[in-house]
């Protein structure tokens, strides 16, 4: 265990003679670099621990109020600017190995769906070609039932280990999930540790094609090398518009809307990008600027795709006399 700041007084209890996790603790650690946007503050605690053993010794450890926040990659959250209260867990190497499973592969929750997806292609397995568009880690593509190309998580689950809040270790089937459009249920502040994928047998030549096919697309049409987060908004209900959210949101002339150092991608209108200097304040007041507009134009009222979580920041104004 390394620390560089004081641990705060909830998390002495993970440096006692008795008990010292194995992994990484590092007080207020910056989070605005780990994102894909760029911007927010700092973790409380953040945690790297070394093993699943290891984070379900701490959650046993670490008393029920301290609220816990896993994050992966970061590609779709605002981290607010005042950063986020308690332990944020991040997992690194001791949850990246993948295994070829039967006509399936486990792969640990850190693994980037990217490299599961070429793991697939070359172990023969169809059916994973989808995650090599998506920028995230496994765990957050199980958390958000992360898709694309008519297929997502839903579709290619077959159990999912997750440490619970307060440190079990529990297989769950796909099937107990509750999938959902860009949702699964997972027992509260848990933490997705290592996920079974099916696969089915296919030419590897034809895999490898088709996730070309699939990478060119995302070239063309979204800001894959921007500072951003995916879809900002939900796809409306059918029945409360026929229109998808880039749709509304250009009608409503939202294309190109910028606040502060935020704004409207250009080439896809339902990204929003940091152009160099936003703050987590001016992304989520621009989306809530888009939902006005969009709201006020049309009458639907978007919903962010994108989590927002943490704090906003404080303003100290002084004290007074
Ligand atoms: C350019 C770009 C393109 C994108 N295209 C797509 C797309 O086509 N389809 C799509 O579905 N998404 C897309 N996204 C959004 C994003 O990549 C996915 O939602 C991805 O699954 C998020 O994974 P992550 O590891 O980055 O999760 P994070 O952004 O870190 O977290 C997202 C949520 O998952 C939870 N979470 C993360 N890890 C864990 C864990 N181990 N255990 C429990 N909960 C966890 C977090 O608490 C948070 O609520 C895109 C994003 C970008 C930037």
């Amino acid at each position: 265990m390394t620390a560089t700041a004081p641990l705060p007084q909830w998390a002495q209890v993970l440096d006692t003679e008795g008990f010292r996790p194995r992994g990484r603790l590092t007080p207020q650690a910056a989070l605005g670099p780990r994102t894909w946007f760029r911007v927010g503050g700092a973790a409380e605690l953040l945690f790297q621990p070394a093993s699943a053993e290891d984070l379900a010794q701490t959650l046993r450890h670490l008393p029920l109020e301290v609220p816990v926040m896993p994050l992966g990659a970061c590609s779709n959250v605002i981290v607010r600017d005042g950063g986020i209260d308690g332990l944020v867990i991040r997992l690194a190497r001791g949850f990246s190995a993948i295994m070829r499973d039967g006509d399936g592969l486990v792969a640990g929750a850190a693994c980037l769906d990217m490299t599961v997806a070429e793991h697939a292609a070359e172990a023969g397995l169809s059916g994973l070609e989808f995650l090599a568009g998506i920028p995230g880690s496994i765990g957050g593509a199980v958390a958000m039932n992360a898709g694309a190309y008519g297929s997502d998580m839903a579709a290619v689950l077959d159990w999912v280990e997750v440490v619970t809040r307060d440190g079990r270790l529990l297989r769950l089937p796909a099937a107990s999930l509750d999938f959902g459009y860009r949702h699964a249920t997972l027992p509260p502040q848990s933490v997705v540790v290592r996920a079974r994928l099916n696969g089915m047998a296919a030419p590897p030549a034809i895999i490898r094609q088709r996730i070309d096919e699939i990478r060119a697309a995302r070239e063309a049409a979204q800001p894959v090398r921007a500072r951003t987060g995916g879809s900002t908004f939900r796809n409306p209900d059918p029945d409360e518009s026929q229109r998808k959210a880039w749709e509304l949101i250009d009608a409503a002339g939202c294309r190109g809307l910028r606040v502060g150092g935020a704004q409207v991608s250009e080439k896809h209108c339902n990204f929003i990008l940091n152009t160099g200097d936003a703050t987590a304040a001016d992304l989520e007041e621009l989306g809530d600027t888009v939902i006005r507009r969009v709201h006020d134009h049309t009458a639907v009222t978007l919903r962010w795709e994108i989590k927002r979580i943490g704090r906003p920041a404080t303003h100290v104004t002084g004290e007074s006399a």
